[in-house]
């Protein structure tokens, strides 16, 4: 479903407060994609590792979030979101979207909430102020460094001519290259725990314990193999 923007060019001190009262009505016909750093904050919350996670509760190789037959994500229940401390990036953003720049330029678009949603716009905060009651940090931290990882990603593919499986969505096309059986590896650019686990094998070093260690380690991994 396509959501309307009501404003556009927002910087992280334009004027913006949202008061959301948990009607539930945006966890539903959504399509949300994830990165590693998202799967792996959800997989530990249902302490699964990634690679179960990704089995269980999504499509599309792991990058996008599974929905029900109904429409309603696999998450929600009738206290709401299930996963709230570990909830994806734009859940803790809606109804607000990130937009990065490839210079790195960062701005945010408003879009009208969904029909019948119970939340309440004001006017008394910023952005910066909203994505900190997010706790919206870390995700886009993590949002950044997968997404400079895909650059390099798609821009190691396109130098060794490879042809990516024939996909709509980008993230998925990188994986089914990178998981290429005949390409003689196996370092899942999604799985973190299946990349971690095959990388510490070769290179000998401790499998980190720690989400934030993990994906360091996981894109100096994938970084490595794109070089
Ligand atoms: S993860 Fe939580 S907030 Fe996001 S769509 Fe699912 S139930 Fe809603
Ligand atoms: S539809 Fe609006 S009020 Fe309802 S849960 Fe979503 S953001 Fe909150």
């Amino acid at each position: 479903m396509t959501i309307p923007v009501r404003k556009t060019d927002l910087k992280r001190n334009s004027i913006f407060g949202y008061t959301c009262n948990r009607c539930l009505g945006c966890c539903r016909f959504k399509k949300i994609q994830l990165n590693p750093y998202e799967i792996a904050r959800l997989a530990r919350n249902r302490g699964l590792s990634t690679t179960d996670f990704i089995a269980r509760h999504t499509t599309n190789g792991g990058t996008v979030l599974r929905f029900q037959e109904d429409g309603t994500c696999g998450f929600l229940d009738a206290q709401g979101c299930s996963v709230h401390p570990d909830r994806p990036l734009v859940c803790r953003l809606y109804p607000l979207g990130r937009h990065v720049h490839f210079l790195g330029v960062e701005h945010f678009n408003q879009m009208e909430c969904e029909s019948g949603c119970q939340g309440i716009f004001h006017e008394n905060g910023t952005i910066e102020r909203y994505l900190t009651e997010q706790g919206a940090g870390p995700f886009m931290h993590a949002a950044d460094l997968y997404l400079d990882l895909l650059r390099r990603l798609l821009e190691a593919l396109q130098d060794q001519e490879l042809e990516p499986a024939q996909s709509e969505n980008v993230l998925e096309t990188v994986r089914t290259v990178t998981e290429r059986p005949e390409g003689g590896h196996d370092l899942s650019w999604i799985d973190m725990d299946r990349a971690l686990s095959d990388y510490c094998a070769q290179s000998g070093l401790p499998v980190p314990a720690d989400i934030e260690a993990k994906m360091t380690l996981h894109i100096k991994a994938v970084r490595a193999w794109a070089a």
